[in-house]
């Protein structure tokens, strides 16, 4: 797959919250923190929901404390379940619908992530087996995201997400190992496997750091800044607080807008094409 076509799947997993019946700002069970400040059940609206599915607080969210709403990324999940699976049917409007509504809206944000990921994957330059096996498992992905609600309920996303995983860990290695090669002065492979190692709040402002596998890594508030990122693989690392100010993410692997948007940076941080600066690192 080139460049162009992976472009064109993430651009249709982007959210257009006009076709969207709010289903973040309802379907999800939120717990109070720094990040939301009240407590929000599953499947009752947000107190700041209006009635055209609309936030009444969009311009002000981090002011009044709801910084997580300007973190989360639904990858166009809410629209497909809005427009696609329920056929334009809202909750509102059809209550009866709205308890299946609210269940199949995380599922299909599940799909759409694997969707993400696997359009990345196949963006590299990877064995042809390895692409083949890809093409295959994104074939089904986009095939499930037009079943009917009760099949989207009865998915087993766990085994999807297992296959997956592997997949995605063989482009990772073999796009860092070729990296490596071929960048003078990195160093060793194993060196920089630190997959699911606990970096929370580590100092590692200026550092080489090309090439290493955070894979699922805890690198909540981790000094980064001025950092060397390409090639690293950042699947599902936890990124929170991260200052990437200055940083070079250029050619991160894996990295997606929600897990930059969880993070702190600048002007001067450089981000893969396909991740928008967030708004809060500008002001
Ligand atoms: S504050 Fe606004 S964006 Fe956040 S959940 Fe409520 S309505 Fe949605």
């Amino acid at each position: 797959m080139d460049n162009d076509t992976a472009q064109k799947i993430r651009e249709s997993l982007t959210a257009d919250c006009t076709k969207c019946f709010g289903l973040c700002c309802t379907a999800l069970n939120i717990v109070a923190s720094s990040d939301f400040p009240i407590n929000k059940p599953a499947g009752t609206p947000c107190m700041n929901l209006q009635s055209n599915y609309s936030c009444q607080i969009h311009s002000q969210l981090r002011d009044k404390g709801f910084k997580g709403c300007t973190v989360f990324d639904c990858l166009g999940a809410g629209q497909v379940v809005s427009q696609v699976t329920f056929n334009g049917q809202s909750w509102r409007e059809h209550p009866d619908i709205g308890k299946k509504m609210f269940q199949v809206f995380p599922i299909m944000e599940q799909i759409h992530e694997m969707i993400a990921y696997v359009a990345e994957a196949l963006s590299y330059d990877i064995p042809d087996d390895l692409a083949d096996k890809l093409r295959k498992q994104l074939k089904e992905l986009q095939d499930l995201t037009k079943l009917d609600a009760d099949n989207l309920l009865s998915l087993d996303l766990v085994m999807y997400r297992f296959s997956l995983n592997e997949l995605l860990t063989s482009a990772s290695d073999f796009v860092r190992k070729n990296t490596i090669d071929k960048m003078p002065g990195v160093r060793k492979f194993k060196e920089f496997d630190h997959a699911r190692v606990n970096w929370m709040g580590k100092k590692l402002e200026g550092k080489d750091l090309r090439a290493t596998d955070f894979r699922g890594a805890y690198l909540i508030a981790a000094d980064m800044r001025n950092t060397d990122l390409r090639a690293v693989n950042f699947i599902g690392a936890d990124l929170r607080d991260v200052n990437f100010s200055g940083a070079d993410l250029s050619t991160s692997m894996f990295l997606t807008q929600m897990q930059v948007n969880s993070a702190k940076g600048d002007v001067k941080t450089t981000l893969p094409s396909y991740i928008h600066r967030p708004f809060h690192w500008i002001n």
